[in-house]
């Protein structure tokens, strides 16, 4: 039966961490009966950390103009592919900073120049509020700006930017800017409309009540109900360090009862991942047993969460170690959930990955020459593009 938000509220509230646990557990083998946990193996590439969102909570991003600034060019970008393509990978993580110098042609230049140099390789790219960015950039709506991307090689839409889906909260972060509640959701739904399976997300731990952690999840299962397009929920804490915001982080039994509360309250989401990169090994190993019946992403490289300070590192060796040693066994899978087969690493040895890779190396400051073919609006990237006397 499905739960109410009172209900909800009273068993977060009053349930112990024993109880949720066992309910999630329950829930997640009704809908994944057979004992299989699934991965991806896809890189996360950060195109630019340059944004003028400045959300309180973040510690990745740069101001414009800012001599820590980048933006990748495509050569740099194919580059990451043919290591994630080597390592097993089907698909980038892509997504970036609200970066003013790049537009919307950008975008579907390098998705284009992807899809040719490797036709069957996957774009889950732009979060809604980026998707928001370019259309306010480009003065196009959204549904034209998700349509000419989709044309241009976008396969799905992953879920960051969502933080709390409450506006209060949104506002006390510095993110209503970027996407309100309803623009967050409204570029989701739209998405879904147009074929996209896209995945949702939740941070928590940082200004927000319990309420609105529940308001969170009833909009996303509302949303789901009317379009049915998430594929995944996945949640994970406030990573404090280095963030204009501060603060403390939530604790690990924190996040194993939210976890078991999403797969309580998310009963129309097929899948929950765990978090492992910002709740560690460990814990990820945990959330088998509190509703995740998946692992995430191999992941390759890591630069957001890692700037606040969580760095945490698991090749596909380590990761398929833990969901055996929690009486799992591991798949590898698509963006659609689709099991593609048994560990990559067994199939073809591959080097063992003990750091997560990142953007580019400490002190490369170099500019891809591309970004020239496209119009500035920043003055300074307008000042850095005139001939220097
Ligand atoms: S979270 Fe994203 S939008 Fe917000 S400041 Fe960081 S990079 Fe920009």
């Amino acid at each position: 039966m499905r739960l109410t938000r009172e209900d909800a509220r009273e068993l977060y509230t009053t349930a112990s961490t024993a109880t949720l646990g066992r309910m999630a557990d329950g829930l997640r083998r009704q809908k994944h009966p057979d004992p299989v946990v699934t991965y991806i193996i896809d890189r996360n590439v950060n195109y630019t950390n340059v944004c003028v969102a400045k959300c309180r909570f973040c510690a990745f991003y740069r101001d414009v103009g800012s001599s820590e600034g980048y933006a990748l060019g495509f050569d740099e970008i194919y580059r990451k592919i043919e290591e994630t393509i080597a390592l097993g990978g089907g698909q980038l993580l892509l997504q970036g900073g609200h970066n003013p110098d790049i537009p919307i042609g950008w975008y579907e230049d390098l998705f284009r120049g992807v899809k040719q140099r490797f036709p069957d390789f996957r774009l889950h790219a732009l979060s809604p509020p980026e998707v928001i960015h370019i259309s306010r950039l480009s003065r196009l709506p959204v549904p034209d700006v998700i349509a000419r991307l989709i044309a241009a090689g976008l396969d799905s839409i992953p879920g960051g930017g969502a933080e709390i889906l409450v506006d209060r909260v949104r506002k006390l972060l510095n993110c209503y800017g970027k996407a309100t509640a309803d623009e967050w959701l409204g570029v989701m739904r739209e998405a879904h409309h147009k074929g996209l399976r896209t995945t949702a997300t939740m941070m928590y731990g940082h200004v927000e009540t319990v309420e609105e952690r529940l308001e969170h999840l009833l909009r996303l299962r509302e949303l789901q109900d009317e379009t049915g397009g998430f594929t995944a929920f996945i949640t994970w804490s406030y990573q404090p360090e280095h963030t204009e915001l501060g603060g403390g982080e939530a604790t690990g039994i924190e996040y194993l009862r939210m976890l078991a509360l999403a797969r309580i309250v998310l009963d129309n989401f097929p899948s929950l991942q765990a978090s492992w990169v910002t709740q560690g090994g460990k814990v990820g190993q945990l959330s088998l047993a509190f509703g995740a019946n998946d692992m995430g992403s191999v992941m390759i490289e890591e630069n957001v969460v890692r700037a606040a300070g969580a760095a945490y590192c698991m090749d596909e060796v380590e990761i398929v170690r833990n969901i055996e040693n929690a009486g799992f066994a591991a798949k590898r899978r698509n963006m659609h959930y689709d099991i593609l087969g048994d560990p990559f690493f067994r199939e073809q040895a591959v080097p063992r990955q003990l750091e997560l890779a990142t953007a580019r190396a400490a002190g490369d400051t170099s500019r891809p020459d591309e970004l020239r073919l496209y119009a500035a609006r920043s003055a300074a990237e307008k000042k850095l593009r005139q001939p220097q006397p």
